[in-house]
């Protein structure tokens, strides 16, 4: 058993990887600012773990109560997933973006540094990837990220291989993810969106659940399986066990681990359609609509990497992604006011 320090843990990932942690005997502390999430989340937590995880609301470029905190509480680990996430945003607000994720990352470092928790998990993201040589990422494909909440992954990524040059104690994982969708089995944890919605499960199943009218499908034309957009998803409670496995292999080594964390295989947004309206049991209304700028036709990870080194890989299919999402709409649906 490990205490580990899960900033953003009241998040859509950082819930459920809190979950996962609980379930395998960690003793695990919650640092958030609830900027993105909610304090009840931990209530339902509680409810599937059977028991609830500490918490203190802290926001991680505050250096002093980051100080406070590991004065007072020993950690072995972090796994950071605070930040903001949203591409759009970053565009509009840039600065805010590297504020908050670098200069936040980098103050929580810091206070790692001095406190002596040298062991942390980093949530990056597929975006730090460029011009792509081939659609299967590899972990050694060039970096050139085109927005600001991409570079802002990528710095801090650049600044923990700096860290860990400087002081051969830490040990790092960068964890690249791809597509994060589904909830928890038991409905009652995932993605609670906030204003716009742009990604594709979180839009699908409020077409489904009749919040909104009909999916727009950006663009048929694409030189893929069936000439929609396609990408690797993984459910979240996968991505929450890559986690996990990340700690356990850096007990065994310092040093940085890059890696992807991805199923290896693709699907269209048709498929996805077609998986999510099997899932809850009626057609989701869609329409062709134009391509979306920016976006490119069809990748997916090579996840050899994670499984060579992680000993993981995901187990969890896309009628799982689909119907956990479903049953969490529905929860989310009848229980407004708790989210609201
Ligand atoms: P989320 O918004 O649900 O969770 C992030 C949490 O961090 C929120 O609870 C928010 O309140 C908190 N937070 C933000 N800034 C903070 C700060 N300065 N101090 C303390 N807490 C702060 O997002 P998520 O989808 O769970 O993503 C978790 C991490 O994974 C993020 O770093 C995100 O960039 C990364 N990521 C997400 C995706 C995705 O598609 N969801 C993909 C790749 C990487
Ligand atoms: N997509 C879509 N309609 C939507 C949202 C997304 O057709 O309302 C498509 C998008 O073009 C891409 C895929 O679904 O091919 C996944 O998009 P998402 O925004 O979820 O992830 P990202 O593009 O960031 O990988």
């Amino acid at each position: 058993m490990r205490r580990i320090l899960v900033t953003g843990g009241t998040g859509y990932i950082g819930s459920h990887a809190v979950v996962e942690l609980m379930a395998a005997g960690h003793d695990v502390f919650v640092a958030d600012n609830l900027c993105n999430s909610k304090l009840s989340v931990l209530d339902r937590v509680a409810r599937i773990s059977g028991r609830r995880p500490e918490f203190a609301q802290i926001d991680i470029r505050d250096r002093g109560a980051l100080r406070k905190l590991f004065a007072a509480q020993s950690f072995d680990a972090v796994i950071h997933f605070a930040g903001l996430k949203a591409v759009g945003e970053s565009v509009a607000k840039p600065l805010l973006y590297f504020d908050n994720n670098v200069s936040g990352s980098v103050a929580l470092f810091e206070c790692m540094q001095e406190a002596g928790i040298k062991t942390v998990v980093f949530s990056s993201s597929a975006t730090v990837y460029g011009e792509p040589p081939s659609v299967q990422f590899r972990e050694d494909f060039p970096t050139a990220p085109v927005n600001p909440y991409g570079r802002s992954k990528l710095m801090v990524e650049d600044v923990l291989r700096d860290v860990a040059k400087g002081d051969s104690e830490w040990r790092v994982a960068l964890l690249r993810y791809f597509n994060p969708v589904g909830a928890h089995p038991s409905g009652l944890i995932g993605e609670d969106p906030n204003g716009v919605l742009n990604n594709l499960m979180p839009y699908m199943a409020q077409v489904a659940s009749g919040k909104l009218k009909e999916l727009s499908v950006f663009g048929n034309d694409y030189p893929t399986i069936d000439g929609t957009g396609v990408r690797d998803y993984i459910h979240v409670v996968d991505l929450a066990r890559g986690h996990l496995a990340a700690l356990s292999a850096l007990g065994k080594q310092t040093g940085v681990l890059t890696v992807n964390l991805g199923a290896g295989r693709g699907y269209s947004v048709l498929e996805m359609v077609n998986a999510f309206s099997e899932a809850c049991g009626k057609p989701v209304p869609y329409r062709i609509a134009g391509r979306r700028p920016g976006d490119l036709a069809e990748y997916f990870a090579d996840p050899s990497l994670a499984h060579q080194l992680l000993g993981w890989r995901t187990q969890l299919g896309i009628d799982a992604m689909c119907g956990d999402t479903w049953r969490w709409q529905q929860w989310a649906a009848a229980n407004a006011a708790e989210l609201a």
